[in-house]
């Protein structure tokens, strides 16, 4: 049995049951913007290289595939026996103003010494019907840090590793912090107890079903680049903090706690909804979540308004600008969905409101339908509510 294929033996009954994990190994060169991944295939006698999941055309890594030291022809998707599987992937030095986390690319920083390291276009998988029963990819670190393979329906892989974290942990939840803003954990008295509030209210409306163990990377990002952000991996939430001149000012806390809170929705609701719906929810709820705190956000309706004034297409509504988008890649729509949507969920939600109920209620409902619509369940539950005059308002003025 050799390093790399763990080997449990689950039953002491003949016939002898084997579960078997397979480990891709990231290991670094000192220094070395490039990442070398190897796979011990050793115990497989067939299997196939599937490609990465893909965000862009990128080709994916050419891989070596040995026996010994000998070298094994093979290609992708096809049938290949070998005792070692490896690739390289080279990292990207980042933004001098902070690295964009909605590239969601490998990327590196030499001065700060972290690594980012994105599954897009980078993590072939090796796939095979001989008892794999889960893949794990270790990454390098002082300790080992090996994380599920998520499977294709699920997000991607997303780490950092390089600096320190700190553990942020409660009943339900624990969160490994790291960031190359040093103020964002010196500081973390400012922020932290409005993040656990949120993330207590948010798994609530969500009811996450799951345990928490995330990584949450906070980069910081220039607010003169006019773009900061956030990606959901597979157990990490990843986000940009907005900086002046290097250093966290006053703004910088609710967007940074608005984009943590959005992101963590991803996390905590893991359903399958047209964009429209996703990203409208969570940045809705993300915004919700600090209401009540000294960080609340201006009123989403109100910036909707100003910036329909200047939008050319502002009038389009959310189904057709969804299915254009997904039909005819007409990407610029996507941005109607943190702007537009969320006035539509905050609407609905001051109508439930005003009906004395909370569209807290209805989040745990199914909520798609067919052709991006919202599903009948959600939508026959709402009107009983507010009645179908104010649902046809609605649906006239956003759907
Ligand atoms: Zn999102």
């Amino acid at each position: 049995m050799k390093k790399g294929l763990i080997l449990f033996t689950a039953s002491t009954l003949s016939p002898l049951v084997l579960a078997s994990t397979l480990v891709y190994e990231a290991k670094q060169a000192d220094g070395n913007p490039r990442l070398k991944l190897s796979v011990d295939t050793s115990e497989i006698e067939t299997f196939e290289v599937m490609k990465p999941r893909n965000l862009t055309e990128a080709e994916p890594p050419k891989f070596v595939c040995y026996n010994g030291e000998q070298v094994v022809e093979g290609a992708y998707n096809q049938s290949l026996t070998c005792d070692t599987l490896s690739w390289e992937l080279p990292f990207l030095q980042t933004d001098p103003l902070g690295f964009n986390i909605a590239e969601q690319t490998n990327q590196y920083s030499a001065e700060k010494g972290w690594f980012f390291f994105s599954e897009w276009s980078s993590l072939p998988r090796v796939q095979t019907d001989q008892g794999i029963t889960e893949s794990k990819l270790c990454v390098p670190g002082v300790l080992e840090n090996c994380y599920d393979l998520p499977t294709l329906d699920q997000a991607p892989l997303l780490l950092m590793w390089g600096i320190d974290s700190i553990v942020i942990s409660e009943q339900n939840y624990r969160f490994e912090l790291r960031s190359d803003v040093s103020a964002v954990i010196d500081n973390q008295a400012q922020w932290l107890p409005t993040f656990k509030q949120q993330l207590n209210y948010l798994s609530q409306v969500f009811s996450a079903p799951q345990e928490i163990n995330w990584q949450m990377n906070v980069f910081g990002r220039e607010m003169e680049t006019g773009n900061v952000s956030g990606a959901a991996g597979y157990s990490s939430i990843n986000v940009n903090v907005p900086l002046k001149d290097g250093a966290l000012v006053d703004a910088s806390y609710p967007h940074l706690l608005k984009i943590l809170a959005h992101e963590a929705i991803h996390g905590l609701d893991t359903r399958a909804h047209p964009l429209w719906i996703t990203e409208g929810l969570a940045e809705y709820y993300a915004q919700k979540s600090l209401k009540q705190t000294p960080f609340a956000l201006p009123d989403a309706k109100i910036q909707w308004q100003a910036i329909a004034q200047r939008l050319p297409f502002a009038a389009t509504g959310l189904l057709q600008a969804n299915r254009d988008l997904v039909e005819l890649n007409q990407q610029h729509y996507q941005m109607l969905f943190y702007t537009k949507a969320v006035a539509f969920w905050q609407q609905l939600d001051e109508e439930l409101s005003a009906a004395g109920q909370s569209l807290d209620t209805y989040m745990t409902q199914p909520l798609a339908g067919e052709d991006y619509q919202l599903s009948t369940e959600f939508t026959q539950a709402v009107i009983s509510a507010i009645g179908a005059e104010k649902w046809a308002q609605l649906t006239e003025v956003y759907l």
